[in-house]
């Protein structure tokens, strides 16, 4: 038999790796991701920026970034109000390594992270990679609201934990609800040893009257808040996530990364793009609209969606997910079940795809029953 077993980490024996199902479906909407393609006078721009870069990839990339990073900072000062310097801004391949960096520097082993779940599922999973310990934080006020938090409740956990890290995920991934800087503030202040990171990977998307935790970052030299170009900016396939935070902290993420982490083409690729930013967040206003159709629309159905401020739905009220999960993907419509009884989730796209997701509810809900 193989030694290889013996020899991988002991911790990660018996693990199965993170992942959706890749599938060939017509109607994708189980990876929030933005269903409209790169406009095509970007796609120019793209273009022409990698012909640009292209002869000097004999040389490393510039390893600090600092076009780019002065790119995000301004595109974050223009659409939060929040004045971002370059000096605050870190970026990585995703927001999944931005936030592997921030645990591999606060993190790491004796060390513990806390999230209230369900959350993004991959804040345990790179947590634990790196050796720091994970614990599970409650969510949910009653049966009328499984998934709130209350400030309370938050503070408390977090005093009964001392982590050393806070995930708190707003809009929450998967279940859509934004938090309110209240608790974000509460959270910081009940947490003097913690490095707070606010995961606003769906933020673009929030409702009226939702501020990001951006206007919190004055002052609060351990508050973090990671932010990525995979979901608004319809760029996931360019692979850019980002942090503001104080410039000293993100010195010290420094200390973590590999040498020229971001490459040439990648750096070349979401400059070009923020260039274009207008243009390319131009479909979060209809992307919200068909949220909000959905959430109708189930509701119509009899199942009950829970509030999002996010690109996606998540809703309850199913007899068996895994049967309605199989039941859509029959119908050519493929969703997301993250393994939480009688849900779903099912990510908001064009006017098209909520059509057939909806047509195919409609099929499916009179046969669970
Ligand atoms: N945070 C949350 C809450 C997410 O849902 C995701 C993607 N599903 C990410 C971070 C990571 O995205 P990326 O690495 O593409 O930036």
């Amino acid at each position: 038999m193989s030694r290889l077993r013996e020899l991988l980490r002991p911790d990660l024996r018996g693990k199965t790796a993170y992942g959706a199902p890749q599938l060939e479906v017509a109607v994708r909407l189980n990876t929030n991701e933005n269903s409209y393609p790169v406009p095509d006078d970007v796609v120019r721009d793209i273009t022409a920026a990698v012909a640009e870069v292209a002869p000097h990839l004999n040389r490393y990339p510039d390893r600090e970034f600092t076009e780019l990073r002065t790119a995000l900072a301004d595109y974050l000062t223009s659409t939060s109000g929040v004045v971002v310097t370059p000096e605050q801004v870190w970026a990585g391949n995703g927001s999944n390594e931005v936030l592997q960096h921030l645990l591999q520097a606060f993190g790491g082993p004796g060390r513990t992270a806390l999230g209230f779940t369900p959350a993004y599922s991959m804040h345990p999973i790179i947590s634990e990679t790196v050796g720091t310990r994970w614990v599970d934080g409650r969510r949910g006020i009653g049966a009328d609201a499984p998934f709130d938090l209350t400030v309370e409740s938050a503070v408390e956990q977090v005093r009964e934990h001392r982590p050393h890290v806070v995930f708190l995920c707003s809009p929450n991934n998967p279940t859509g609800t934004a938090l309110s800087l209240e608790l974000v503030r509460a959270v910081h202040d009940a947490a003097p040893d913690a490095i707070v990171v606010v995961d606003e990977a769906y933020e673009e998307f929030a409702r009226e009257g939702v501020p990001s935790a951006l206007t919190l970052l004055e002052g609060r030299e351990r508050l973090v808040v990671t932010r990525t170009m995979s979901k608004a900016f319809a760029f996931a396939g360019g692979r850019l996530g980002y942090l503001a935070a104080v410039p000293a902290l993100t010195d010290m993420l420094r200390l973590v990364r590999l040498p020229y982490h971001l490459s040439s083409p990648t750096q070349a690729i979401a400059l070009a793009a923020l260039r274009h930013a207008p243009e390319m967040l131009s479909t979060v206003a209809v992307i919200k609209q068909q949220r909000d159709r959905i959430v109708d629309g189930l509701r119509e159905l009899g199942l009950e969606p829970v509030p999002s401020d996010a690109n996606f739905v998540f809703f309850g009220g199913l007899p068996d997910s895994a049967v309605a999960w199989q039941a859509l993907l029959d119908r050519g419509v493929l969703v997301r079940d993250v393994g939480i009884a009688h849900y779903l989730r099912v990510t908001a796209g064009t006017p098209a795809e909520t059509d057939a997701f909806l047509a195919a509810m409609a099929e499916v809900v009179p046969t669970l029953r």
